[in-house]
C-alpha cells in the first residue's frame, strides 16, 4: 500500500490545523471527539503514512464514525480533500483487517444482478414474517431485534415493494415525438423501496417529450460496497454500469437518488481501473443528471395545477456537495402554484443516515437526524421534499418515532402533481 500512502502524503500536507471542519462535522458535534473530525483523522492517517501507526482494527473503528457527508472538504480553507482520503483510508483498512461477514456477504450478493433481484423479490412477500407494521403506519418495525442489519425494534423503516420499479415499467418508455432520449439510472431504493417516486421521475421526463430507456441489466451504483472499503465490489459494480450505460449512447443519464448520482458522476473516477472503461466513464460522467437539474435545463413547464401545502427542502449530501444540485430543487418547487416554501435551519447540513453509518451508529445518527426534524419541523411545513432515498428513509424513522405528521416524498413527486400525472 506505499503507493497509496504516497497519494495520502499530496492531501495530508495541506492540513494546516485551522479547524475549521470541526465546526461543521456533525459527528462531533454529538461525539465531541477530536479523533472523529477530519482534522483528527487527518493526523491518524498522517501518522500511518509515517510509519508511525498500523492499520489496526481500532483505527478502523474510529474511520467509520463519519458519515462522508464532504461538509469538511467543501469548507476546508486549505482544499484538502477529506472525503476522497476517508474513502482510500477505509479501503486500506478493508484490505488490511477484512470486513464483517455480514458485510461481505452483502456485497457479494450485489453483484449477482438476478439472484438479487430475485432475493429481494421473495424477501417482500415475506417481510412480514420479520417486521411488522410500524405504530403510525407510515413504515415497518423488526419484531426483534436484527443488529447485523442494523435494525432495533425502534428505527421506522420502508417496506420493499411488492412490484419492483423495473417490473412496473417497460424498459422502452416511448414518446409520440422524442426531443431526446436518456436512460433512467434507478438504482436499488428507486426500484425495490421507493417505485412511486421513480414512477413519477418517468413520467416527468415523458412529459417533456424525452425517450426513457430503464436499463434492466443495471447494477446497483456499489455505494454501499465502496464506502465501506470494499473496492473488489465497488469496482467490479462501477465498470459493469459504466459499459452497460455507455454502450446505449444516451444523450443524458438520468439519476433521481443522490448516492447513485454521485457515484456515478464522480466517485467512480476513484474506483475504475481498467483505462478502457476509465475513458468510457469520462465521457459518460458528463452525462450524468439529476431529475431536477434536468428538468430545469429543459425549462419548467408553465402550465402548472396548483399544489397547496407548506413545503421545505432538505440538501442530501450528495446532492448538493456531490453533485452540486442545490439552486435546481427549490427553483421547481418554488414555481408552483399554491406552495407556501419555507427555507428550513441549515438545509444542507447531513441528516444523519450517512449509508452504512446509521446502521453501525445509530444512536448517533438519531441524534444528528433529530436537529434536523426540529429545523424542518420549526418551518411549519406539512411536507418534507428530497432528493435521496436514505435521507427520505431516515428522515422518515425520526417523523415517525416523535409522532409528526410531516411527509417526506421525492421531490419528482410534487412536480408530477404539479404537472397533473399523479
Ligand atoms: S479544515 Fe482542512 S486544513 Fe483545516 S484542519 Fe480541517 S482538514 Fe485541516
Ligand atoms: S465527512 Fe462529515 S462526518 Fe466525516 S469528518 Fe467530514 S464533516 Fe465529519
Amino acid at each position: 500500500m506505499e503507493h497509496k500512502y504516497e497519494e495520502w502524503q499530496q492531501q495530508l500536507v495541506k492540513c494546516i490545523r485551522c479547524g475549521t471542519c470541526r465546526s461543521v462535522c456533525p459527528v462531533f458535534q454529538v461525539a465531541d471527539n477530536e479523533n472523529t473530525t477530519a482534522r483528527g483523522k487527518v493526523k491518524l492517517l498522517e501518522a500511518v503514512s509515517e510509519g508511525k501507526l498500523t492499520l489496526t482494527t481500532e483505527l478502523q473503528a474510529r474511520m467509520s464514525k463519519c458519515l462522508l457527508c464532504k461538509a469538511c472538504a467543501a469548507g476546508c480553507p486549505s482544499g484538502v480533500k477529506t472525503d476522497e482520503l476517508f474513502l482510500s483510508a477505509r479501503r486500506a483498512l478493508a484490505v488490511e483487517n477484512g470486513l464483517p461477514l455480514a458485510k461481505r456477504l452483502a456485497f457479494t450478493g450485489l453483484t449477482y444482478r438476478k439472484l438479487f433481484d430475485l432475493g429481494l423479490k421473495i424477501g417482500s412477500l415475506f417481510q412480514g414474517i420479520v417486521f411488522k407494521d410500524a405504530p403510525d403506519g407510515r413504515g415497518k418495525v423488526a419484531r426483534i431485534p436484527l443488529p447485523g442489519a442494523g435494525l432495533g425494534q425502534r428505527r421506522i423503516i420502508p417496506p420493499l415493494a411488492t412490484k419492483p420499479l423495473r417490473s412496473r415499467l417497460p424498459e422502452i418508455n416511448k414518446v409520440a415525438s422524442p426531443k431526446a432520449r436518456v436512460a433512467f439510472y434507478t438504482g436499488c431504493m428507486l426500484n425495490y423501496v421507493y417505485p412511486d417516486a421513480g414512477e413519477a421521475i418517468v413520467k416527468i421526463l415523458k412529459a417533456h417529450d424525452v425517450e426513457v430507456i430503464i436499463p434492466a441489466k443495471q447494477s446497483c451504483c456499489g455505494t454501499p460496497a465502496f464506502t465501506s472499503g470494499d473496492y473488489q465490489v465497488g469496482r467490479y459494480l462501477a465498470e459493469e454500469n459504466v459499459k452497460l450505460l455507455a454502450a446505449g449512447k444516451y444523450d443524458s443519464i438520468i439519476t433521481g437518488c443522490a448516492s447513485c448520482g454521485a457515484a456515478l458522476k464522480h466517485e467512480y473516477g476513484a474506483i475504475i481501473e481498467d483505462p478502457e472503461v476509465k475513458q468510457l466513464w469520462e465521457e459518460l460522467s458528463k452525462k450524468i443528471k439529476d431529475i431536477t437539474e434536468f428538468v430545469v435545463s429543459r425549462g419548467i413547464k408553465q402550465d402548472l395545477r396548483e399544489v397547496r401545502a407548506k413545503i421545505t427542502y432538505h440538501d442530501p449530501c450528495h446532492l448538493v456537495r456531490g453533485m452540486g444540485v442545490s439552486k435546481e430543487p427549490r427553483q421547481l418547487l418554488q414555481a408552483i402554484p399554491g406552495v407556501n416554501y419555507a427555507e428550513m435551519k441549515d438545509a444542507a447540513k447531513c441528516c444523519g443516515a450517512g449509508g452504512t453509518f446509521s446502521m453501525a451508529h445509530y444512536d448517533i445518527s438519531r441524534t444528528i437526524n433529530d436537529w434536523k426534524l426540529d429545523n424542518a419541523e420549526e418551518t411549519g411545513a406539512t411536507i418534507l421534499a428530497t432528493g435521496c432515498s436514505a435521507c427520505r428513509m431516515h428522515i422518515t424513522d425520526g417523523l415517525g418515532q416523535r409522532g409528526s405528521h410531516m411527509k417526506v416524498v421525492h421531490t419528482a413527486e410534487i412536480i408530477a402533481k404539479a404537472y397533473g400525472l399523479d
